[in-house]
């Protein structure tokens, strides 16, 4: 989903677009959110116990429009790396079916089966799709290293439609990880941005830099043997 902020002004389709964007919030900045009130016509979200930030949003004269109508105080929570919006909202589909087919399920397994199917479903729709996830070597418990990601069919967007020059970018992720996200963009004949292939890393320098683009390189058929 877009990266924005929220601001006072913004619209919705509806109140369900609304509450979708509010937990996409709660989801990538790490706050606890909680609905004071959750009507059709009016929806008040608060920060968690303590804090003092919170946002409403209303109907445009009764129609299914919604905006942000006011946003009051500033965070001053510790950010959370649990959430119970992630948990429930999308993992709850996925779970559901698995859960009714095997009642006995334990945590483990479920954990399991849905990894497995993630990355199942992944290769049988878009085979050719690119995922690494490193973790450090020398760490007792596993540790995030690095993650490479590419769709074989973001790679075919690039190839099929774009110009042959990359865009390449850095930010920072304000999650409570922190790190670094790296992202490749070509650019189609309307002047889309085209997402090519995006990595999370700890930090921004040459080695990650470097091994993003050789992963890149490698995905497009861009290294010959001179590699
Ligand atoms: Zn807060």
């Amino acid at each position: 989903m877009k990266n924005f902020d929220l601001v006072v002004g913004m619209k919705f389709k509806n109140a369900h677009e609304f509450r979708e964007v509010l937990r996409d919030y709660s989801v990538r900045e790490g706050y606890e959110l909680t609905l004071k009130k959750n009507e059709s016509y009016r929806v008040t979200t608060v920060c968690k116990k303590g804090c003092d930030w919170r946002i409403h949003a209303s109907s445009v004269m009764g129609g299914p429009t919604f905006q942000i109508k006011t946003i009051k105080g500033e965070h001053n929570c510790a950010k959370s790396n649990t959430n119970k919006f992630a948990n429930y909202k999308y993992l709850g589909k996925r779970v559901e079916k698995i859960v009714r087919d095997n009642p006995d399920i334990n945590i483990d397994q479920l954990k399991n089966t849905i990894t497995r199917k993630c990355e199942v479903e992944l290769r049988k729709y878009n085979p050719g799709s690119k995922f690494i996830l490193r973790k450090k070597e020398d760490f007792e418990t596993p540790t995030f290293e690095k993650l490479y990601f590419s769709l074989n069919a973001m790679k075919n967007a690039f190839l099929e439609g774009c110009r042959p020059i990359i865009g390449l970018d850095g930010c920072f992720l304000k999650t409570i990880h922190g790190g670094q996200m790296f992202v490749a963009i070509g650019r189609d004949g309307n002047e889309n941005m085209v997402p090519i292939a995006l990595a999370v890393v700890q930090m921004e320098n040459r080695e990650n830099w470097t091994w993003f683009l050789r992963e890149l390189l490698e995905d497009i058929g861009g290294l010959g043997d001179g590699r």
